[in-house]
């Protein structure tokens, strides 16, 4: 070839190729280097000694219960690369003010016992789109499986509780057995069922002043509990599932499982005193002094009007 052939300005075309080419791989390299392990995730080592502690709590027998946990994106990034989709899956519901956010969910058909021992395959992390119909999943699920089949509660939940509190994060459903008892023989009327609840412990007015709310029973795994749960949720942080278990929403994993540990601590010595006679109880007197001692708004009407 003579020198008069060569093209020097494909030379350097191929040459800027070549170099932009390395720099990508070198870049993306770098990046899956910065990535750290998402076992070693604060957020992931919350969720699992959470299932692990409901487990034993004996809240969630054999695939019962399940949580999500809303992860920010910066915290998702330090571990995903948030551009590798594995599948797309279809949610069958809408929620459109979700779009974009990312949800750590157990696994439907999985065990809370066995989450601590292959989290890969008992949790998913999920990005929401298309008005909240498709989940992509970045991580988990690994034999193939998908997120729990209470989703819509779950994401409805979110949503709800988002427009109330901006700092809400997760969303969290189990079977409590003495609150499930309760459902069975009080009262299931809101104010009634929380009245009740309030008068069992002296810390309940004070960890759940805005009550807990009741739905009847109602067939789980249903874009309808989804909405009624959510309509739920819009005035209180605990929705109880009669004759099924309890809905819990806080803005991280240890308030919401401690929201469910005190009522069930109350529901559990309703179960103790309920058929035995009633000698003393916290008045609602004491109460108000409560809810002045630690500056806090009982739910409107639930307590008598003070005496002044
Ligand atoms: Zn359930």
């Amino acid at each position: 070839m003579a020198l008069k052939d060569i093209n020097l300005s494909e030379i350097k075309d191929a040459a800027r190729d070549v170099a932009g080419r390395v720099g990508e791989a070198a870049h993306d390299t770098v990046e899956k280097l910065k990535r750290r392990d998402i076992l070693t995730a604060p957020f992931m080592i919350e969720m699992i000694r959470t299932a692990t502690n409901m487990y034993d709590h004996g809240w969630d027998e054999r695939n019962g219960g399940n949580i999500s946990l809303m992860v920010d994106e910066e915290e998702a990034a330090k571990y995903l690369d948030l551009n590798a989709v594995l599948r797309e899956i279809p949610t069958g519901f809408d929620a459109p003010t979700l779009d974009g956010k990312y949800f750590l969910v157990t696994g439907t058909g999985k065990y809370f016992k066995n989450v601590q021992y292959a989290p890969e395959v008992n949790l998913g992390l999920i990005r929401i789109k298309d008005s909240g119909r498709t989940a992509e999943l970045l991580w988990g699920y690994a034999d193939g499986g998908k997120f729990t089949s209470e989703l819509p509660a779950h994401l409805m939940s979110h949503a709800a509780r988002l427009e109330v509190n901006p700092e809400n994060r997760v969303v969290m459903h189990c079977h409590p057995g003495s609150l499930l008892a309760m459902t069975y023989v009080h009262d299931l009327d809101e104010k009634a069922f929380t009245r009740t609840l309030w008068q069992m412990c002296t810390e309940c007015i004070v960890v759940f002043p805005e009550g807990v709310n009741v739905l009847p029973w109602m067939l789980c795994g249903t874009n309808e509990i989804g909405v009624a749960t959510a309509e739920k949720m819009k005035t209180a942080r605990l929705v109880v599932w009669s004759q099924h278990g309890i809905y819990g929403a806080g803005k991280d994993l240890d308030e919401t499982f401690g929201l469910i540990e005190t009522a069930e601590k109350a529901a559990e010595i309703y179960m103790k005193i309920a058929h035995l006679p009633l000698r003393n109880t916290i008045t609602d007197e004491a109460m108000w002094l409560l809810c002045d001692r630690f500056e806090l708004t009982p739910r409107e009407g639930y307590l008598s009007p003070r005496e002044a």
